[in-house]
């Protein structure tokens, strides 16, 4: 359970309305296989389906990375996380899907400032010949570079940040926002966007107009868990993030998972 906010103290009415499930995914450095849930290992992928390919037209450079030497560069995409419908069912897994696959082009974009992502809904058992010699990306910047992991779930509920909140409700009850409590930094499922440079925005979904929510988190950090005591990891898994402490949010329209995504970076 997240720290709950209160009015100086006393409990918020509403309060109740606005608590969401969260998956802690807690990633621990460890080798997987295309069958299991993971972050950085070998993904299920058809022999006879295109691999996902970034076409380089938003890349940009960082540090010794310019960025002639990455705009335009098309590069397949790197397998990052897998997660099955058996580990997490608590995933909007379309139907006839039991297998989230997360691709990322390990670049800095323009827009969102981050890595791009590319995610892949699929029934498993309908990959009868597997991929086994995968692509990996030409070029990979270190800031987003990762490591093999495998996952420690936990579930508990979470609020959101102040900013989530229309004001009028946090105007009010007199709620000082300076004493609302922040997320902490975790790699999840579900949940809420930890919003620390600025409130959400363009949060509606350019298709259908839906309010975008969180479907994913890959933080670079992870603050110790009050819930099942996993140790906070520092670079646990090798992201740089934001100067080392943000994180990458994956937000999906919840009327249809295939609308377009929504990328925040901080
Ligand atoms: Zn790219
Ligand atoms: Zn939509």
């Amino acid at each position: 359970m997240s720290t709950k906010p209160t009015a100086n103290g006393r409990e918020i009415p509403w309060l109740d309305a606005w608590v969401r499930p969260v998956v802690r995914l807690h990633p621990s450095p460890g080798t997987a296989t295309e069958t299991d849930s993971h972050l950085g290992g070998p993904m299920l992928w058809p022999r006879d389906e295109p691999w996902p390919h970034c076409d380089g037209a938003r890349h940009h450079g960082i540090l010794d990375v310019t960025t002639e030497m990455v705009r335009g560069l098309h590069t397949p995409f790197a397998g990052c996380v897998q997660l099955y419908k058996r580990d997490f069912p608590e995933l909007p897994f379309p139907d006839g899907t039991d297998l989230l696959q997360v691709f990322l082009c390990p670049i800095l974009h323009e827009d969102h400032w981050g890595p791009d992502v590319r995610l892949v809904w699929r029934k498993a058992d309908q990959v009868t010949e597997p991929l086994t010699d995968r692509p990996v990306p030409a070029l990979v910047d270190p800031t987003f570079a990762f490591q093999p992991c495998v996952f420690t779930p936990c579930r508990a509920d979470e609020y959101p940040m102040v900013y989530e909140v229309p004001r009028d409700l946090v105007r009010e009850l007199e709620i000082d926002p300076d004493s609302w409590p922040s997320l902490e930094d975790a790699s999840k499922i579900g949940g809420w966007t930890r919003w620390y440079a600025g409130e959400p925005y363009e949060m509606e979904c350019p298709e259908c107009g839906t309010t975008r929510v969180q479907l994913l988190a890959l933080a670079a950090d992870e603050t110790e868990c009050d819930e099942c005591d996993q140790p906070e990891g520092y670079h646990v898994v090798g992201w740089e993030f934001y100067g080392g402490s943000g994180g990458l949010n994956v937000l999906v329209c919840p009327k249809d998972v295939h609308h377009t995504l929504k990328l925040v970076v901080q």
